[in-house]
């Protein structure tokens, strides 16, 4: 981020706008509309007195030399300065705009690229409901009271979500002010009965938990309903393969849990987790119980859902996209295709109960592809059951790693160089998750596909 976003208020203050085009006479109605004291200047650029006091100073002179003598007068009664088009004069740059009246979207790329700026503009005015500011303001007309009758922060988040998502916004949003009040008094008094009722049984009523799959990594790859619940958590207990950039979808103000391991560092157990969820879930939180991929598959959500169903505690699944589908996806790899594979196993790649190997063979016949999780140590033990499962030390094999990410990478070779195509994380220092995909398709994969080894040695 290259500008940090503020919102000035203007209400009564003098604005000073230099110049006589069309483009300072758009700054000047631009600061007019902000309740701004308009002051046009259109000669003595070079009068330091002429700015000094401003709040701010717009210049438009249409010419580089008097628009660098404005800008400098105008730094030297210490008045920050936008200069239209030219950036490096600018203590300040001013965003694309979507006005509702008090809500206000800015959009800036930071001078990069003002023709996506205006594009995302275009996109969000489309979207944005033209009474989103009478909303805003019926919300402002009720804070006062919300303030005062619930005392609980989470009532008070409910009972505003409600608000303005629910009918009352819907009838504002169509122009019906007194109807929506109306709806809004009946919400409030509700809310103030269910606080009051909770109190009276010394009681809070329980939250509830989502076991929420975030999908592979790339968060454009999260469900809207997971999306959504970033929104909505009071906390999120998320594993460590769930990055950052996902995290950052979050509400700002929900509490981030980490409570997955990965190589060795100490993590909770599941029997902790299980127990956390079933406390937050207790003391009346919505909970988002975060997991890389899918929670169902390979994530152990469905102890997660027992633990708090036997709680008696409301629990609810969110699926997500997992490992298999996101890397197949993106390294171009069609797990099933008419020629070559009928049928596609996600299967792990860990020996957790001997008796699985004998469920090899099926596995390794011609025609199935396998997607293989949770491979970056078990690489030469699934490359020799494979080849004692009968397997050909020819069949292509697929290795993607931190698929979906900015990272990823995709290599490709015959399963009988699996093992040295897949450096162990010891030697790769802090590796991304990798999947490992078998089978004919997997000679698919893009073109793009480089082998690990040369970049290793
Ligand atoms: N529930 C998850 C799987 C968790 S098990 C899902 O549905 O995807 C962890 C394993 O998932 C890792 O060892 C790796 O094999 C795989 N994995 C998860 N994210 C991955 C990614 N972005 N790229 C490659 N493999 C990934």
């Amino acid at each position: 981020m290259r500008h940090l976003p503020l919102f000035f208020d203007l209400q009564d203050r003098r604005v000073v706008v230099v110049g006589q085009g069309p483009a300072a006479a758009r700054r000047a109605a631009l600061a007019r509309s902000a309740g701004a004291e308009v002051e046009r200047l259109e000669a003595g650029f070079d009068d330091v007195e002429a700015y000094r006091g401003a709040a701010a100073a717009f210049v438009a002179t249409g010419d580089a030399d008097a628009d660098a003598t404005a800008a400098r007068a105008a730094r030297s009664a210490a008045v920050p300065v936008n200069v239209v088009d030219r950036p490096a004069l600018c203590d300040f740059i001013m965003p694309a705009i979507v006005d509702r009246d008090d809500v206000v979207v800015a959009i800036s790329t930071g001078g990069a690229a003002p023709v996506l700026a205006t594009v995302l503009r275009q996109r969000l005015e489309a979207i944005l409901p033209e009474r989103l500011g009478a909303l805003a303001r019926l919300a402002k007309s009720f804070r006062a009271q919300v303030g005062a009758l619930i005392a609980e922060p989470p009532h008070r988040r409910t009972l505003w979500r409600r608000l303005v998502e629910g009918p009352a916004a819907q009838l504002v949003l169509a122009g019906d002010d007194a109807g929506a009040r109306r709806v809004m008094l009946g919400e409030l008094d509700a809310a103030r009965r269910r606080e009051q009722d909770a109190a009276r049984r010394g009681a809070t009523p329980p939250g509830i938990a989502h076991i929420v799959g975030a999908g592979p990594g790339d968060p454009d790859l999260l469900t809207l309903r997971a999306a959504q619940l970033l929104q909505e958590a009071d906390a999120i207990l998320h594993d460590d393969l769930v990055p950052p950039a996902i995290l950052a979808r979050a509400r700002r103000d929900a509490e981030l849990v980490a409570v997955g391991k990965r190589n060795g560092r100490v993590r909770w157990t599941q029997a902790e987790i299980d127990a956390e969820l079933v406390r937050r879930v207790r003391a009346g939180q919505t909970v988002v119980r975060l997991k890389a991929g899918d929670p169902f598959v390979f994530g152990r959500g469905g102890e997660e859902v027992e633990a708090l169903r036997r709680a008696g505690l409301p629990v609810a699944v969110v699926p997500g996209i997992t490992a298999a589908l996101g890397c197949a996806a993106s390294a171009g790899i069609p797990l099933t295709h008419r020629r070559l594979a009928s049928a596609v196993t996600f299967v792990t790649a860990r020996r957790a109960d001997g008796r699985q190997d004998e469920r090899w063979p099926a596995l390794a016949a011609e025609g199935h592809t396998l997607a293989i999780y949770m491979g970056a140590t078990e690489a030469a033990s699934v490359r020799h059951r494979l080849l004692a499962a009968g397997a050909s030390p020819s069949t292509p094999v697929a290795i993607v790693e931190n698929g979906t990410r900015p990272d990823e990478r995709v290599s490709t070779g015959p399963l009988g160089d699996l093992a040295r195509l897949v450096v162990p994380p010891t030697f790769r220092g802090d590796a991304g998750p990798i999947l490992i995909i078998v089978g004919e398709v997997a000679a698919l994969a893009a073109a793009a596909a480089q082998p690990l080894l040369a970049e290793a040695s």
